[in-house]
């Protein structure tokens, strides 16, 4: 679990699953196999790895435990050490990302901020804490633990798997776009980004960043999803940011031929796929799932699909 603003600082690797989509396909434990390493047991980091914010100069973002969650419970015993790497270099940012947000409280430095103000410590005012989700169920389960960090935090629809409502967790009375609104591949939802930044902090979060599965057995992300995100967002004042499509992307229409040989599948906005080639089952679910939005997503691989949607890349960060 990663952005993909900044350098890769693996205190420890390896993680355990969770009883949540997006850790199903973790490609996690495919790169830790690749690696030589058991993904389910905790492989402590290199010194060298722990040196690295220290002995880099120039101001860094990095990911903290992209190959791991930094709130794990076998990482416990290394974890302050881990916290004062952080705080011994301000210049840098720091991004940890987890999907553990029910243990953030009992995990944080025990100065990291005033119990009676709750503001947070400003040795840590470079550290953001992000929760990763992929549903709205698992978002409102996480969404209160992440609410009570004090301070700068982030939320990583990663990888997006359906519509996430913002509005019930993060405020906000912007109209949203239906979620059958209509979509023309290639050009947008009708709502456009707009600035690449908006101009102010939002109070709850510092940015929004989204984006599609990666591994063998990826799932497609519906660019009406996204587009539902980022013009949320819009309405919210925070910043988004898309980090890339993952294995699948849709066609777009200007892509008419030259394509017979990348499997395909007919994706709905309520996550229903069609991967069928028979004519027939693709008029049928087309036909059935109207409403839905079907669209037809290609497997093109991570390298291929790249990080634009409607043909602009989406990098924001607040002022
Ligand atoms: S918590 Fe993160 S690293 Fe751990 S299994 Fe789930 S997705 Fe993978």
């Amino acid at each position: 679990m990663s952005t993909s603003l900044g350098r890769h600082l693996n205190f420890w690797l390896g993680c355990a699953k969770l009883d949540q989509r997006g850790c199903s396909h973790c490609i996690m434990f495919h790169n830790l196999r690749k690696w030589g390493k058991n993904p389910f047991v905790l492989t402590p980091g290199a010194e060298a790895t722990w040196n690295a914010p220290a002995n880099l100069n120039k101001p860094a973002f990095w990911n903290v435990c992209n190959s791991s969650d930094f709130f794990w419970e076998a990482a416990d015993p290394y974890r302050a050490d881990a916290w004062e790497v952080m705080r011994a270099s301000p210049r840098h940012t720091f991004h940890i990302l987890t999907r553990r947000p029910e243990r953030i409280a009992a995990c944080l430095p025990p100065d990291f901020f005033n119990p009676q103000s709750a503001i947070r410590n400003p040795q840590f005012d470079h550290v953001l804490i992000g929760i990763s989700i992929s549903t709205q169920t698992e978002l409102a389960k996480a969404a209160p633990f992440l609410k009570a960090v004090p301070g700068p935090k982030f939320l990583a629809a990663a990888p997006l798997l359906g519509f996430l409502d913002l509005r019930t967790h993060f405020g906000g009375a912007s109209p949203l776009p239906a979620p059958g609104a209509p979509w023309a591949a290639g050009e947008g939802s009708g709502v456009r980004g707009g600035d690449s930044s908006p101009g102010t902090r939002h109070p709850a979060l510092s940015f929004v960043v989204a984006q599609g599965e990666l591994g063998p057995s990826a799932s497609p992300t519906h660019p009406i999803w996204l587009h539902h995100l980022r013009d949320q967002c819009r309405g919210l004042g925070i910043p988004f940011n898309f980090d890339g499509w993952g294995e699948w992307s849709p066609l777009l229409t200007h892509e008419a031929a030259g394509l017979e040989d990348i499997p395909n599948a007919l994706l709905a906005t309520d996550g229903a796929m069609q991967r069928s080639l028979h004519p027939a089952a693709i008029v049928d679910f087309i036909q059935r799932r109207a409403q839905d939005c079907p669209v037809t997503m290609l497997r093109r691989g991570a390298d291929e699909t790249g990080r634009a949607l409607d043909g602009r890349v989406y990098q924001e960060y607040p002022p």
